[in-house]
């Protein structure tokens, strides 16, 4: 049976390994199916696609999306929709605009808080890519504020800092709309350790297609409870690493943590039956 990796990321977000060098490691880890699913870009999948076939490797297009819910920040996983359409690719222009406007904040606030942090540190750091929070916390570690990127993540670029952001994100409902007029089925990422059932069972109401049942950070136990949900409302199972490459905690687990091809078919077919749907209804 086949092994899918369906949440990965590269160095069009915070991953360290260009698309390039995640293909060859999904072949060398035997993956048959791998979806790129960088924070709000799919740069890596565009340029991954011309060279995916070399490999033997099944790549299916993907982004996890950052989106407002109830005044948080959440994690909304996008897969199979067509890369091209014009709604979405709007969209993600709008959401990288929303992350660097997010950095410009955060930076303003640490800066308030005594750090000498700027734009121009963050955007050499990143390197064109979407700028996130682990480019800042690389960036304080060299600059000896803290001694590592957790340390970062702990003391500075919590929750706390994320709260004062006036947030340009888009929101859950418009997300799940995006995604579907695109063609594509939307997963709710990693909420083993996040989230409870009923913090769940509202997010589901935007229409969301599946569960990230499958992921390092989730116990036996929530991985179960989040298996059952799923099967008894009918939604998709997805999973996958999240690997960034970074030497971050979860990176032991790349083609160790995997879904099984039963669970991509199951995707496909709905992202093939959207698609045909959004034709004839002329959406
Ligand atoms: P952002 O996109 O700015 O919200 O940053 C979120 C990313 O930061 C996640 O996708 C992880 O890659 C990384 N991250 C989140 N929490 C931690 C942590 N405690 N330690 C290290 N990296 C983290
Ligand atoms: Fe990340
Ligand atoms: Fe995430
Ligand atoms: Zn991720």
């Amino acid at each position: 049976m086949g092994k899918a990796d369906l949440h990965i990321h590269t160095t069009a977000s915070d991953g360290a390994c260009s698309p390039m060098e995640i293909l060859e490691l999904a072949k060398k880890n035997h993956l048959d199916t791998i979806s790129l699913t960088d924070h709000d870009t799919i740069d890596g999948y565009l340029e991954a696609v011309h060279h995916a076939d070399d490999y033997s490797i099944r790549l299916i297009p993907g982004v996890e999306i950052t989106v407002t819910f109830a005044g948080r920040e959440i994690h909304l996983l996008a897969y199979d929709f067509d890369p091209a359409d014009e709604g979405l690719v709007r969209f993600l222009k709008q959401q990288r605009k929303a992350r660097v406007s997010r950095m410009e904040q955060m930076l303003s606030l640490l800066r308030r808080d005594g750090f000498d942090l700027t734009m121009d540190e963050v955007r050499a750091e990143s390197r064109g890519s979407n700028p996130g929070r682990p480019h800042l916390a690389r960036i304080m570690v060299r600059k000896k504020m803290v001694a590592s990127v957790s340390e970062a993540f702990m003391r500075y670029l919590g929750s706390s800092l994320i709260r004062k952001i006036d947030s340009m994100y888009g929101d859950l409902d418009e997300a799940v709309k995006v995604v579907r007029t695109a063609g594509g089925v939307t997963a709710l990422a990693h909420p083993g350790p996040l989230y409870t059932t009923e913090e769940i069972e509202s997010m589901l109401e935007a229409g969301i297609d599946g569960l990230e049942c499958i992921h390092p950070s989730h116990n036996f136990e929530q991985q179960r409870k989040l298996s059952r949900l799923a099967e008894s409302r009918h939604l998709l199972v997805t999973g996958g690493s999240d690997f960034h490459g970074t030497g971050k905690a979860y990176d032991p687990w790349f083609g160790i943590v995997t879904l099984g091809s039963r669970h991509v078919g199951s995707l496909e077919r709905i992202a093939r039956n959207r698609k045909r749907m959004n034709k004839n209804t002329g959406s």
